[in-house]
């Protein structure tokens, strides 16, 4: 009678499902429910086959999902009957490493709860240990060289496990069954300096480059205001805000507001910098002027047993990098560019393939806005709404990313940084070559933004292969399309504003309103432009803008007003300024919404130069009073003209700049409140660009289209900002290339 009762099935298991654990785990389900069979991986993913009693079957299923890893991420499961074998054993089935990998790299997974167990453990084999990881956790992307994921195409590799180590590796029961980075004290990578004499320097007020997973991270005390201020001058960075490590959310709960969302985001597996409304008690030095603070929990064993050990509470936990170069990732780097800076250096002996920072998200209603997609991520495939051919995508200049794309998948890389330099585009070309490896992919077509001086774009351009070019506002509209899964022939109007790229009539876009699909856009409405004085420099010097736009506005220079104050100050000429914008010397039209904000958060005399994209954009919505209800108007034509008028007279009657910047914002998300409702035309509203990291615009923009009923869409695996634009560039680039008669072979 039981006999009849018994069936097989043959499971697929797609996503994210190598490097975390899986087959272990099927093996588990297998003893416990006394099913027959087998598992492997392969380049599609996982596949299972399993006989039993129909009962157990049915339970292995549903515990197979519902007791996944915890880094597992099931995207599909399949399943197909098959005839009984008669088979009782359960075998794991080694690597093929035949075909095309399809499956995906796992990102760096942070230190597991059982890990962190065994190293607080006296009595473990592993207590102290900070490279102790299993097929749970530990380093994924930053020590693979090449696929299928086994121990020797990882950086692991040099280190020979020793008995203990390789009986566990070797144990489908074990949790370290298989996992590639297994290491012990006896047989694993070691650190250069003891956690004590770490602890010990870091209460002294010392400041450390410590080598991580990703590179190395720059280390101090984040109460000791002195310390943090002469790592701010070694480093020259005056005000850029500085990530901050804490041990877990109770120790984020007392330097910051902490709702249920951005717990889950900082106690969550991808262990980002979460920006936070801050509590005020760390020195202004870590986040000069801001109200927020960027927190981050522990994710190696390193940093659990940091703070065991008793180091201070707080740490600052930022990039090892000289301005403008990629993060240091080996130690010969590290200490030619760090020498001088750090007290001491903190190495250990596995090498990083891959360097990769620290991502960094916000929290808007209760969904993930990512500002950096990096470690903890990447590079993990953002699913696509339709089938690409082998295809490169390069990005833009600042905050590079690239992206390869086959099938439905989109590898988005890691956080490049600002690709100004030749060791940036290094950087660049190595993690392109990584992942081409990694994922077996030669391109056939490659994607770049049009800009003429882009290094990104030169590189393409030099690269030999087909190219084609993506307008950068349309890039943005694509990757928020193609993230929200609008497939081939699907339309939208793009809402989109940022700080500056190249349009179609030469001249500086980022204030657009745009309508169209991956195939083409058409420009409807965009900010009415203004002179750009002087390139580079009205982007370093918001006061420049301002005056631009008074200018622009028919208004005058009164001497009492912030950025005129502010020129005359440094003795910088005015009437040289005035000059250049009637005469169009060396300016350009722009639309920029980003040269906007900027220009207003001048005129409030809150932020006069930048030292970091965005920085005045920031300061004016951290300065905006939420209780304040008025607004301005925009002229015809999305005319700022009448709004600087405006805040002009508030000025002058003493409005306060919090109510001024509110209003500003309120103004600009009624207008394009006004302007989806005359375009939309039924279609869904993309809102990108790099000012959508503003939560008080996105907050107001989407209120604006809620209350009339209009479907939008917002990014929330790719950041709105520069580092979402190779998505968008590989969705055009494809779509233009096929249906200009290019073909390419999948
Ligand atoms: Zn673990
Ligand atoms: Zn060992
Ligand atoms: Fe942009």
């Amino acid at each position: 009678v039981k006999a009849a009762q018994r069936g097989r099935i043959r499971l697929r298991v797609t996503g994210g499902v190598q490097g975390v654990g899986f087959r272990p785990h099927v093996y588990r389900l297998a003893l416990r429910y006394r099913l027959g069979g087998l598992v492997g991986n392969d380049s599609e993913g996982v596949f299972i086959e399993v006989e039993g009693s129909d009962l157990d079957l049915s339970l292995f299923k549903n515990a197979l999902q519902a007791e996944a890893p915890p880094a597992a991420d099931i995207q599909r499961l399949s399943e197909q009957t098959m005839s009984v074998a008669g088979q009782t054993e359960f075998r794991i089935i080694v690597s093929e490493s035949n075909g095309i990998p399809r499956v995906a790299v796992s990102p760096d997974l942070h230190c597991c709860r059982e890990c962190r167990e065994e190293i607080a453990n006296p009595t473990n084999r592993r207590f102290g240990y900070p490279f102790t990881n299993c097929t749970n956790c530990g380093p994924r992307y930053t020590i693979i060289g090449e696929l299928p994921y086994d121990r020797a195409s990882t950086t692991m590799r040099s280190f020979t496990m020793c008995g203990d180590c390789a009986g566990e590796y070797q144990d489908p029961a074990d949790r370290r069954f298989h996992a590639q980075p297994n290491a012990c004290p006896a047989c694993g990578p070691r650190l250069s300096l003891s956690l004590t004499a770490i602890v010990e320097s870091l209460r002294r007020g010392e400041i450390l480059a410590v080598k991580g997973v990703g590179g190395y991270h720059l280390v101090c005390d984040a109460r000791r205001e002195a310390t943090v201020a002469r790592l701010r001058r070694g480093k020259n960075r005056l005000s850029k805000p500085f990530a901050v490590m804490v041990q877990d959310l109770e120790a984020a709960r007392r330097l910051a507001f902490v709702n249920q969302h951005q717990a889950e985001l900082l106690d969550g597996s991808s262990r980002p910098v979460v920006l936070l409304q801050s509590r005020g008690v760390l020195p202004d030095a870590v986040a000069p002027g801001l109200s927020t603070v960027g927190l981050m929990l522990c994710y190696t064993p390193l940093h659990y047993l940091l703070f065991s050990e008793g180091a201070p509470d707080a740490l600052v936990m930022t990039s090892a990098n000289q301005s403008g170069l990629p993060i240091a990732a080996e130690e010969r780097e590290a200490t030619s560019q760090l020498r001088g800076l750090v007290d001491r250096f903190v190495h250990h002996d596995r090498s990083i393939e891959v360097p990769c920072d620290d991502s960094v998200v916000r929290s808007f209603r209760g969904q993930t806005l990512p500002l950096r997609r990096s470690r903890g991520y990447a590079p993990f495939p953002i699913e696509l709404p339709f089938i690409v051919p082998p295809t490169l995508a390069v990005g833009g200049q600042m905050k590079g990313t690239l992206c390869l794309g086959r099938g439905k998948q989109g590898v988005l890389s890691q956080h490049l940084g600002e690709l100004e330099n030749l060791q940036t585009l290094h950087y660049f070309q190595h993690v392109m070559e990584h992942l081409k490896q990694l994922y077996q992919l030669t391109p056939r077509l490659v994607c770049a933004d049009p800009h003429p001086n882009y290094l990104s774009s030169r590189w393409a351009r030099e690269s030999g292969l087909p190219l084609v070019e993506v307008q950068h506002h349309h890039a943005h509209l694509a990757s928020c399309m193609a993230e929200n899964g609008l497939g081939r022939d699907s339309m939208a109007l793009g809402i989109i504003l940022d700080g500056s790229g190249y349009g179609e009539d030469r001249t500086v876009w980022g204030g657009e309103i745009l309508r169209g699909g991956y195939r083409g856009i058409e420009r409807l409405a965009h900010l009415k432009a203004v002179p750009l004085p002087g390139g580079d420099r009205a982007v370093k010097e918001p006061w420049r803008m301002a005056l631009s736009h008074l200018w622009s506005a028919g208004l005058e220079w009164p001497s009492e007003i912030p950025p005129v104050r502010h020129a005359n100050q440094r003795e910088l000429p005015l009437s040289a300024l005035k000059i250049q914008l009637e005469n169009q010397i060396n300016t350009v039209p722009t639309s920029s919404m980003g040269r906007l904000f900027d220009a207003v958060a001048s005129l409030l005399g809150v932020c006069q130069e930048v030292e970091y994209e965005a920085q005045a954009a920031v300061l004016l919505e951290q300065v905006a009073d939420h209780a304040e209800t008025g607004s301005y108007c925009f002229g015809p034509g999305f005319d700022p003209g009448p709004v600087w008028e405006a805040i002009i007279t508030d000025l002058a009657g003493q409005t306060s700049p919090g109510a001024i910047s509110m209003r500003f914002h309120r103004a600009v998300a009624k207008t394009l409140g006004a302007l989806a409702r005359e375009h939309h035309e039924g279609l869904p509203v993309a809102l990108s660009g790099g000012v959508f990291q503003n939560c008080l615009l996105l907050e107001l923009v989407v209120a604006e289209l809620e209350a009339h009923g209009i479907a939008f869409l917002t990014h929330r695996q790719v950041p709105p900002n520069d580092g979402g634009l190779s998505l968008g560039q590989l969705m055009v680039g494809v779509v233009r290339y096929q249906e200009e008669g290019g073909t390419v072979c999948a």
